[in-house]
């Protein structure tokens, strides 16, 4: 027996949570072959791995990378996490359904890409119109990284209903809407996503949501729901896990906070009676550094209202007393406290770099009256870092020992579409180190190294029900992170250079995405073996189609 590969002497944890020992692995096409103490035959490839960690390659349940292959399937970011699986389609935002050019647009009124953006992926980028021909799209571009999709409610209600309508669908919207859910479901997505604080989901009640959820778990789907936070992160989960035990969808609760423990009890609780439930947690967060062209559309997306009117009209609302009131009664934009919005990129030394608290002071007058003079002028070459350096709701800090211990909790990066020929679009600075930052944070807390593991390999690989990923065993898919433990980290907040917002995570030494070295000794290269992935159920019904052309 030949091997393409065999990885020698590393530490294997295998992601189930089993105590961790040292051995080879074997490799033959994408497939893992033989795992073992030591084998003997040769390779075409041998990896030495001598005080490294061998494990399966991490999988981000979270992201929005579903535009961002149309441009760079690379993903440094993702393998030098040590990342080989993602998953996007999150909080209610997809590809589907409708035409790509119907899709860029949905995305650049919601704030979720620039008008640049926009432009250029329609006239640069094959075109599709279902989620099958989607798929095609990504695998003719090549991918580093697998992805999974979900579909997007707030997407398909915006595409039935027309835009954005503060309504229940009508009994003919609502036979359209499962319809699309079917098809795409049939075509392969994962599930269904919500963004329930996000117009048009936000306007969906628990009823509508359950009646949806039904259709996805019939196709053994999840529900992946970005939470009704306004309502409160307590009551918001119940009323996911309200969804779960009614229609006996799986439920993936998104980015929950940690700042609300009880919130991660009562989803272990749903657990134990009977509810599939899990949740992801970004572990530190800064705030969102937002160039002013692009928040005013995420603005205008925060009520029906505002989204009627148009850029304009937020522009126009921006001066009006009434106006101001409407778009800062929503606590989302600028958290709590508005003061500590930082300005950067401006190119102007006398704002760069300043709080709008400072700035209020030396000019004296009020922090609003900063906001909205910045808002409603011309000059659009400026960010906001919304909230500044620390996120409250993901802040600095080691989770709480019952969030640690809750065997459901993953991390979700909630990675955001940034922009391949601008970076300074939209931008974060501590979620392209997720994993590392996870691994640091629990691992100091004496939580154990193979328990790590499990949450960010076997856990989402079983939750999202990807098939023979996430567990480095014989049979499985070559998926396999090699990591020097020592330089597994991420700068910190202060370490990170806002003007640098491609900074990348250090320690992987190399990464097999579907058995084909992706990353060797920190370097990325295009081998775009990465792949589309699809739910085990689904999987099935692709391959049955295949059977009878
Ligand atoms: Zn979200």
């Amino acid at each position: 027996m030949k091997y393409d590969f065999i990885i020698k002497q590393g530490f294997i944890v295998n992601g189930t949570g089993n105590p961790g020992f040292i051995g080879d692995v074997g490799i033959v096409n994408n497939e893992i072959i033989k795992v073992s103490s030591y084998i003997q035959e040769k390779a075409d490839r041998v990896i030495n791995a001598e005080g490294m960690l061998v494990c399966p390659g991490f999988i981000d349940p979270h992201v929005h990378e579903e535009l961002v292959v149309l441009d760079d399937g690379l993903f440094e970011v993702f393998l030098r996490q040590g990342v080989t699986s993602i998953i996007s389609g999150n909080c209610g935002h997809s590809v589907t359904p409708g035409t790509s050019a119907e899709i860029f647009e949905y995305m650049h009124k919601n704030g979720l890409i620039s008008q640049k953006a926009r432009d250029r992926y329609t006239e640069n980028v094959p075109k599709w119109h279902d989620f099958s021909s989607y798929t095609q799209v990504v695998l003719g571009k090549g991918t580093n990284v697998n992805m999974g999709f979900l579909l997007g409610h707030g997407t398909i209600r915006w595409q039935v209903m027309g835009e954005t309508r503060d309504r229940p669908p009508t009994l003919e919207e609502e036979e359209k809407i499962n319809q699309i859910v079917e098809e795409g479901m049939q075509q392969g997505a994962l599930g269904i996503s919500t963004g329930l604080a996000y117009i048009p989901s936000r306007y969906a009640k628990t009823e509508e949501l359950i009646k949806v959820a039904k259709i996805v778990a019939a196709y053994d789907g999840i529900y992946a729901s970005h939470l009704r936070n306004y309502i409160g992160y307590l009551e918001a989960v119940k009323e996911a896990i309200k969804i779960g035990s009614r229609s006996k969808v799986r439920v993936q609760v998104s980015h929950l906070t940690p700042t609300v423990p009880q919130a991660f009890d009562e989803i272990l609780e749903a657990r134990k009676k009977g509810v599939e439930i899990a949740v992801d947690t970004i572990p530190k967060s800064t705030a969102h550094c937002t160039r002013k062209d692009r928040l005013i559309f995420f603005i205008s997306a925060l009520s029906s209202k505002l989204f009627d009117s148009g850029e304009k009209g937020v522009k126009i609302a921006l001066k009006t007393e009434n106006g101001r009131q409407e778009i800062m009664k929503d606590k989302m934009l600028f958290n709590e406290d508005k003061g500590e919005t930082i300005l950067i990129n401006t190119g102007n030394p006398e704002l760069e770099n300043k709080t709008i608290r400072e700035l209020a002071q030396q000019k004296n007058c009020s922090v609003d009256d900063i906001i909205f003079e910045l808002l409603s002028n011309d000059n659009d070459q400026i960010s906001f870092w919304l909230g500044g350096r620390t996120r409250k709701d993901f802040p600095d800090e080691v989770h709480p020992e019952n969030i640690r211990n809750n065997p459901l909790v993953m991390v979700g990066s909630d990675t955001i579409m940034g922009e391949y020929n601008d970076p300074f679009c939209w931008y974060e600075l501590q979620r392209r180190g997720a994993f590392p930052i996870f691994y640091e944070m629990y691992h100091n807390a004496g939580v154990r190294l193979e328990e790590i593991i499990r949450r960010i390999t076997s856990l989402p690989a079983q939750q999202f029900r990807l098939d023979k990923r996430g567990l480095l065993l014989e049979g499985m898919i070559a998926d396999i992170s090699v990591i020097n433990l020592e330089q597994y980290s991420y700068p910190s907040p202060e370490q990170v250079d806002y003007k640098k917002p491609l900074t990348m995570a250090n320690g992987v030494q190399y990464v097999l995405v579907n058995g084909k070295l992706a990353l060797e000794v920190e370097k990325v290269m295009p081998v775009f073996s990465g792949e589309i992935l699809y739910g085990k159920t689904t999987s099935k019904i692709l391959n049955k189609k295949k059977e009878k052309k």
